[in-house]
């Protein structure tokens, strides 16, 4: 009897020490983190992409003339909105992909329609002029884009639609060019990239921004055709432009 009520005394202290332990143990847990075990954390397999989504997004951020390229391959044969329709060409732009001077006007006339190249008919030769007299730059040395690529029939401002459905593109030229500086002609180009409810009048001949670029703001060449008056406030506008141009490294190579 006794020796049964030994062993269960000895068989009770066994149980009491394993307790008081693992008693320690956790205190010594909780005082100290890093003894806590850590779990390995569990890290979910990479899920490849498509094939076509890593290629599209290569374009994506492509620049120069790949860039410019791939924008226009996804440009395609673009139906995106009713502009299409009327259209002889796509304007898609012209000139240099390493350009440090971009130029944004509005849209296509009826003789860019024609030939598929921004600005060549009588506003166009005022912008040659205009580049070369006042900025000492080639058409070739800078890169001419639209904020829409199709004719708005009868010359008409295009609508917000078409703008919203067209200005992903431009955007994307602008990205691929990476221009030192923006020279935006007219209230609707101004309007579409700054996203400002300021006309010309007012925005003209002041620095703005898009996406870190300084932009010039200063009269479409059309309207300078038609209010040859202001010819003087647009060279100012380029003045102040070919100062940055100047002061930023500009190149005028070709
Ligand atoms: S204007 Fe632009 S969005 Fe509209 S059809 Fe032409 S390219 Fe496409």
């Amino acid at each position: 009897m006794n020796d049964l009520r030994n062993e269960l005394l000895e068989l009770a202290a066994d149980v009491r020490a394993v307790a008081e332990a693992a008693t320690f143990r956790g205190a010594v847990h909780e005082l100290d983190p890093v003894a806590v075990p850590v779990p390995t954390p569990k890290v979910a397999p990479a899920v490849p992409s498509a094939w076509a989504e890593v290629v599209q997004e290569a374009r994506r951020v492509a620049t120069g003339a790949d860039g410019l390229a791939a924008v226009r391959a996804d440009l395609g044969d673009c139906q995106r909105c009713g502009l299409c329709e009327g259209r002889k060409n796509i304007v898609f732009g012209v000139g240099t992909a390493e350009a440090d001077l971009v130029i944004v006007g509005e849209g296509p006339g009826h003789d860019e329609d024609l030939t598929g190249e921004p600005f060549v008919g009588a506003a166009g030769q005022m912008l040659d002029k205009m580049l070369e007299k006042v900025l000492g730059l080639q058409r070739s040395q800078v890169y001419i884009l639209n904020v829409v690529k199709c004719r708005p029939p009868g010359n008409r401002n295009p609508t917000p639609d078409e703008m919203a459905a067209c200005m992903p593109f431009m955007e994307r030229q602008l990205l691929a060019s990476r221009p030192k500086l923006v020279l935006v002609l007219g209230s609707v180009a101004l309007k579409a990239l700054l996203g400002t409810t300021a006309g010309i009048m007012k925005s003209r001949g002041m620095w703005h921004e898009w996406s870190g670029i300084p932009v010039m703001p200063t009269f479409h060449p059309a309207y300078l055709l038609r209010n040859p008056d202001d010819k003087r406030k647009t060279m100012d506008d380029l003045l102040q432009l070919r100062a940055r141009y100047d002061q930023m490294g500009g190149r005028r190579f070709g």
